[in-house]
């Protein structure tokens, strides 16, 4: 049977597209089908990342970050300024400049990279073939030699707090709000209650955030989570742990719009009055209509798309990348399996290095982390050297007015491997990447403390945090090397 083409992609966010241009420039005949389309029903391809995600939470994170150093931060520096004004719709609209450049920029390197682009759904039937219905509603069955599945992720909703797209939203919905709400509530102290109940509380709401588990951020560092807990309370967070949500009333009408929440805590059921509430409360795996029965491809038991390390479905010849297979839901994780499938299928054997995937909060400060948490360690009976330097010894931090934080560095007591590093401060995002290369490379910590780093720069930290596990930090008086 002839083929129409070597690979079909579904679905165009960071997984899929970046599968999509790798297989083309290996020389495969390759196609993407891709659903999303914008409020005027056109077409648009980077998916949530693009879209809805990634990168209009950073332009929001951005501006109201700038907004706060404007009217808090400068005059600290010398700087007066009066009359500063946060201008919601114009953020807005820059937050949709920003995303159509991007979208529109992966369409340019779409056609520059050969790629098919095919707007509407995708299905998968049995034998790589996959069942096209364009926007406009026409069916066509596609035959291909291998198909990536790169569906993602949706926002999971919960039954006490159904989104009605106005008081009541989700991320989305929390991305475009036209006037910052006097009263907000968010449900969920995960990265995405985090990185948007800041945004608008930084633009002047207050902002209430409900979570049901007694700990905050249980997965990062302990001592992360502590300080970067106590910094949000002071910058106006009021984070109620240990509070679940258990209702909501929707009242009044129009812009007089408000929630009444029902939650629980300590046993005892209390109310509280929003004009907004977000609800991020995670994100499933998204395959409405993805496969038809006799596709061949299973789901695991929280339904995600089961996939091997290789990211190989059950059925021959199909592979599945990104928020829709198990794994963390980060839009560089989807990328490099995108990539990794594409090299697979041109006959290579890349893997991808699920040890060393970093996570970022960005929050301000920023929060990043890679590898194992001294709480992990503990908990395996490793042995291990901890390294710790504060920004507030740091030239260039103090300089720039960015005191708060620290850089962590874990490393294993007997080797000397860098096992994890945890930044907590400015610009985390960006100093996180040179632990992981470091990690990727199998680096000791006393290579990193080998290294020559620029001075003054917020990076020196890594370089002392590394000289610390081994008791000799410069810029700071070493009671003794810690040991784990
Ligand atoms: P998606 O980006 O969800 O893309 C899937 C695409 O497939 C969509 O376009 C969808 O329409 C399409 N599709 C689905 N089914 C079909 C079908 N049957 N036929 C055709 N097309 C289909 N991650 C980070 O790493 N860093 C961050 O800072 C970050 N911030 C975030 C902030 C927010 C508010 C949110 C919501 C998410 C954030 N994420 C972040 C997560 C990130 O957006 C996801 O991990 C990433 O988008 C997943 O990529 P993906 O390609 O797997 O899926
Ligand atoms: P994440 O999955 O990291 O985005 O985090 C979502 C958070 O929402 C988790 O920490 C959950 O404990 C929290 N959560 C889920 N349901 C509720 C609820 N009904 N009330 C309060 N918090 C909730």
């Amino acid at each position: 049977m002839s083929k129409d083409y070597e690979v079909i992609v579904i679905g165009a966010g960071p997984a899929g597209y970046h599968a999509a241009i790798r297989c083309s420039q290996l020389g495969l005949n390759t196609a993407c089908i891709n659903k999303m389309v914008d409020d005027s029903g056109s077409p648009v391809l980077g998916g949530t990342c693009l879209n809805w995600g990634c990168i209009p939470s950073k332009a929001l994170l951005d501006a109201s970050h700038k907004y706060v150093e404007a009217s808090s931060v400068f005059g600290d520096i010398g700087i007066q300024v009066t009359g500063i004004k946060a201008d919601v719709p114009k953020m807005i609209e820059r937050k949709r400049e920003v995303v159509s450049q991007l979208t529109k920029g992966v369409e340019g390197l779409f056609s520059g990279n050969g790629v098919k682009n095919l707007p509407g759904s995708g299905k998968l039937l049995a034998s790589c073939q996959v069942e096209y219905e364009s926007l406009a509603g026409e069916k066509k069955t596609l035959h291909s030699d291998y198909v990536i599945l790169a569906s993602g992720s949706v926002p999971v909703s919960i039954p006490p707090a159904p989104i009605d797209g106005d008081a009541i939203v989700d991320s989305t919905g929390a991305l475009e709000f036209q006037a910052t709400p006097k009263r907000m509530g968010v449900i969920g102290a995960g990265v995405i209650g985090l990185e948007l109940g800041s945004v608008w509380s930084r633009l002047g709401s207050e902002v209430v955030i409900l979570e049901a588990l007694n700990e905050f951020l249980p997965s990062t560092d302990g001592r992360v989570s502590k300080d970067l807990f106590r910094i949000l309370k002071k910058q106006g967070l009021d984070i109620r742990l240990g509070t679940r949500v258990i209702a909501t009333e929707v009242k009044g009408k129009g812009a007089k719009k408000t929630v009444s929440v029902t939650y629980e805590k300590d046993g005892e059921e209390n109310k509280i009055e929003f004009d907004k509430l977000i609800v991020a409360v995670g994100r499933r795996p998204y395959t409405e209509g993805l496969l038809s029965p006799d596709s061949g491809v299973n789901l695991d038991e929280r339904g995600f798309l089961f996939v091997n390390d290789i990211c190989a479905t059950d059925a021959p010849n199909v592979y599945a990348v990104g928020d829709v297979v198990r794994g963390p839901q980060l839009a560089h994780k989807g990328m490099e399996e995108g990539i990794m499938v594409a090299e697979r299928i041109a006959g290579k054997k890349p893997l991808v290095n699920y040890d060393v995937v970093p996570s970022v909060i960005y929050t301000h400060p920023e929060v990043a982390w890679v590898g194992k948490t001294e709480e992990q360690l503990k908990a395996a009976g490793e042995s291990y050297n901890v390294g710790s330097f504060p920004y507030a010894a740091n030239g260039r931090a103090l300089a720039a007015h960015e005191n708060e934080g620290f850089i962590k560095i874990l490393s294993d007591a007997e080797s000397d491997r860098i096992l994890g590093v945890h930044v907590l401060g400015a610009q985390a995002s960006e100093i996180i990447a040179q632990a992981v290369i470091s990690m990727e490379f199998s680096a000791t910590a006393e290579d990193l403390g080998l290294i020559m780093f620029a001075h003054p720069s917020l990076s020196e930290g890594m370089h002392e945090a590394a000289l610390g596990t081994a008791g000799h930090a410069i810029h700071m008086i070493n009671k003794r090397a810690r040991k784990g």
